[in-house]
C-alpha cells in the first residue's frame, strides 16, 4: 500500500510535465487566437493560429510590442481596455457587432467565401500569478466569419423582403397599404403637434382610351412615366403612393392648402407636356388633382382621404386636367 502511494509521489513530476506539454499542444493548436501580453503590452507568447493569421513567425513576435506588430489595431481603445483588464482584475469584451474585427487577417472559411476579412469576437482574460496580482493579460480572438456573415445576409434579406412589402412592384412607389399607415402617422402628428399638412389626390383622365387604344402595356408604361414625373416634382420629404390602378396620392407635410396648390399646378402642368414614349408610340395624358388641407375637425385619417376624393371628382366633373381644393361645406 505504502509502495503503491510512493510510486504515484515518485510519478507525478513526470505527469505533471506531461499534462503540461499536452496543454501547450492544445493551446498551440486550437482554433482561436491566443496572445500572451505583458504590461507593456509586449506579446510573451501566442499560438499558432496568430502565426498562420498574421504571417508574422511567433519567434519575431516575442518580446515585441502588440501595437507595433499591428498598426492597425485601435491603438486608444485598446490600450485603455488592456490597462483596466489590469488594474480591475476583470474581462473584457469586443463584439463583431461593435467592431467588426481588430486584427485585419482575411477570411479563408469555405462557407463564407464572399467575406473578405474575418469577423472577429474578442475576450480580454487576466492572468494573475501567485501574489494575485494581474501579471498578464491573455487576448483570446475568436473567428465569428460564418456566424456574422450569415446574420448580415438575414438582415440584408430582410431589409429586402421589408421594402418589398411596401413598395408597388410598377412604380416603385409605395403601395397602397404602406402609404395609408405613413398617412395615419400624418394624421396623428398633426394632430398632436398642430402643424399643417396637405393631402393630393390625383387620377389619370380618360385612360380606359390609351388601355383600348394602345394596349395594356401602354397604359403601363404611361403609369410608370407618371410615377417618375411625381418623384422628380416632390420635395424628399413628400410621400407618395400608387393608390389604385391609375391613381395617386400623395402626403405634402408641413404644407398649407395654398402651397399644396402650387406643387399641385406645377405637377399638373409637367404631366401635360409630358410625351410618353411607348415603343415609338407618342403618348400625352392629362390627369385631374384634387388637394387638402388637414384640420382638427377631422376625426381620422379616412375622412380627409374621403375629403381629397371628393376634390379629385369635382375636377372630373368640372372637365378633367384641372386641380380642386377641398373646400368645407
Ligand atoms: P376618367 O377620366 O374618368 O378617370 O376616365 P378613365 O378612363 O381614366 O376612367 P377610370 O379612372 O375610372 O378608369 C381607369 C381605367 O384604367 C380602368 C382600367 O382599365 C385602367 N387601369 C387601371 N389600372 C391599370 C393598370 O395598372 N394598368 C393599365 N394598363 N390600366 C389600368
Ligand atoms: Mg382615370
Ligand atoms: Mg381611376
Amino acid at each position: 500500500m505504502s509502495q503503491a502511494s510512493l510510486q504515484v509521489v515518485s510519478v507525478e513530476p513526470d505527469s505533471e510535465l506531461a499534462s503540461l506539454h499536452l496543454m501547450m499542444q492544445l493551446l498551440q493548436n486550437v482554433d482561436v487566437g491566443l496572445i500572451l501580453l505583458n504590461e507593456q503590452h509586449q506579446v510573451q507568447m501566442w499560438n499558432n493560429f496568430m502565426e498562420n493569421h498574421s504571417a508574422i513567425r511567433t519567434s519575431d513576435a516575442r518580446g515585441s510590442n502588440l501595437f507595433d506588430l499591428f498598426p492597425e489595431l485601435p491603438a486608444g481603445w485598446l490600450k485603455k481596455k488592456i490597462d483596466s483588464v489590469f488594474k480591475l482584475n476583470s474581462r473584457a469584451y469586443s463584439t463583431w457587432e461593435q467592431q467588426p474585427r481588430l486584427f485585419n487577417f482575411r477570411s479563408n472559411r469555405p462557407l463564407t467565401g464572399n467575406a473578405e476579412f474575418m469577423y472577429q469576437n474578442v475576450t480580454l482574460i487576466p492572468l494573475t500569478s501567485t501574489n494575485k496580482k494581474v501579471s498578464q493579460v491573455c487576448i483570446l480572438v475568436y473567428d465569428v466569419t460564418d456566424i456574422a456573415t450569415h446574420k448580415l445576409e438575414l438582415e440584408a434579406a430582410n431589409a429586402a423582403l421589408e421594402k418589398l412589402s411596401r413598395t408597388d412592384r410598377l412604380t416603385g412607389l409605395y403601395n397602397r397599404g404602406h402609404w395609408e399607415e405613413r398617412l395615419m402617422e400624418e394624421f396623428r402628428r398633426c394632430k398632436r403637434t398642430g402643424r399643417v399638412s396637405s393631402l393630393l389626390m390625383f387620377d389619370i383622365d380618360h385612360f380606359k382610351k390609351i388601355n383600348d387604344g394602345c394596349g395594356h402595356q401602354a397604359g403601363g408604361t404611361v403609369i410608370r412615366a407618371l410615377a417618375d414625373l411625381l418623384l422628380q416634382t416632390q420635395r424628399e420629404t413628400d410621400v407618395s403612393g400608387r393608390y389604385g390602378g391609375e391613381e395617386f396620392v400623395t402626403i405634402l407635410p408641413d404644407t398649407t392648402i395654398s402651397q399644396a396648390l402650387v406643387f399641385a399646378e406645377r405637377l399638373r402642368l409637367r404631366i401635360a407636356a409630358a410625351v410618353v414614349d411607348c415603343q415609338g408610340q407618342p403618348l400625352q395624358v392629362t390627369v385631374s388633382i384634387g388637394i387638402s388641407q388637414y384640420d382638427d375637425m377631422l376625426e381620422n385619417h379616412l375622412q380627409w382621404l374621403t375629403k381629397v376624393d371628393q376634390a379629385m371628382y369635382q375636377s372630373k366633373h368640372n372637365g378633367r386636367n384641372q386641380t380642386t381644393c377641398y373646400v368645407q361645406q
